[in-house]
């Protein structure tokens, strides 16, 4: 057994890898052990996924939407109170509500309120957070480098020779590289774009009933033959090329498709407002083919596994 990014004989490793990381809500897309060695594995959790999860726009989305991480804990949120950077908790309270006090001990005796959470996450004052996404450009990159070529691997599991193929081809050697060291000379252009609100609902597959849209994800292959690896988070739509660091072929893709995305309308789905409880409310409707590996917020899915 060989590690899919340093190639090094990886058979002792301990470590399965998850895809797309625990502290998005995800538990199934896994690579068994070995396929990405210890070190490797060690290394991207660290430095790759951990600096960019704890971003306030990763952060601020998992607590509000109340994502835990491995360990179970929520995130709290970066906010500000009197025009300080502060670190606010959140909690449910027996009654639903959200209860928010700020961690730091100066703040701890003037504020603790409590929020109804269908309050949207916008500004509460005193406190102020935003449910902003705005990630860095460098970690993103890296980020989606690296769940893009696990992506490539999960779907060649069954294949032997073609993982075999992704290890050794030189074609996989720069976003590999980049994955892996952030190599500086490179910069990984991605694409980014929202699609629709942060607050946007699906059906849920097995009941029916409306969950969050939380994240998805697929491949797509273009007329040249370039691979995407494509993730959606809360509506925001990523796009990255696994074979080099332009996105030239994915903007032209989208201009012969009419800008639909690859995960969503390509699908035979559509998002559509709707007027739901009296309230306006954007719905995720049509055919959602899961076993093409898209999987939506986890949690609230009640482990829904593809
Ligand atoms: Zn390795």
């Amino acid at each position: 057994m060989r590690c899919i990014f340093c190639k090094s004989e990886s058979t002792n490793s301990k470590s399965v890898e998850h895809v797309i990381p625990e502290s998005l809500g995800s538990k199934t897309i896994v690579l068994p052990q070995g396929l990405v060695c210890d070190k490797c594995n060690n290394y991207f959790s660290n430095k790759v996924e951990r600096p960019l999860l704890t971003h306030p726009s990763f952060r601020n989305i998992r607590a509000w939407y109340q994502v835990p991480n491995k360990k179970g804990k929520l995130p709290s949120v970066k906010g500000i109170i009197a025009g300080e950077d502060v670190d606010i908790s959140l909690k449910i309270g027996k009654n639903g509500k959200f209860i928010i006090q700020p961690e730091e001990e100066k703040f701890r005796n003037k504020l603790e309120i409590q929020i109804d959470k269908a309050a949207n996450g916008e500004v509460f004052s005193p406190f102020i957070f935003k449910l902003e996404f705005d990630p860095p450009k460098k970690e993103m990159s890296r980020f989606l480098a690296k769940m893009g070529l696990e992506f490539l691997a999960f779907r060649f599991l069954k294949n032997k020779d073609l993982i075999e193929f992704l290890i050794d081809s030189d074609h996989y050697d720069p976003i590999r590289n980049f994955a892996k060291t952030g190599n500086n000379s490179i910069e990984w252009t991605y694409s980014m774009r929202k699609l629709y609100p942060i607050e946007t609902k699906m059906c849920h597959p097995v009941t029916g009933e409306l969950v969050m849209a939380g994240f998805g994800y697929d491949l797509l292959l273009n007329h040249r033959r370039e691979s995407y690896f494509i993730f959606l988070y809360y509506g925001f739509e990523f796009a990255i090329n696994l074979g080099g660091p332009s996105i030239k072929g994915y903007e032209e893709w989208l201009e012969k498709n009419d800008q639909i995305s690859p995960i969503i309308e390509r699908n035979g789905a559509k998002v559509v407002k709707e007027i739901i409880d009296g309230k306006d409310t954007f719905v995720i409707r049509g055919d959602l083919d899961l076993n093409t590996g898209r999987i939506f917020d986890n949690k609230q899915l009640k482990e829904y596994f593809i």
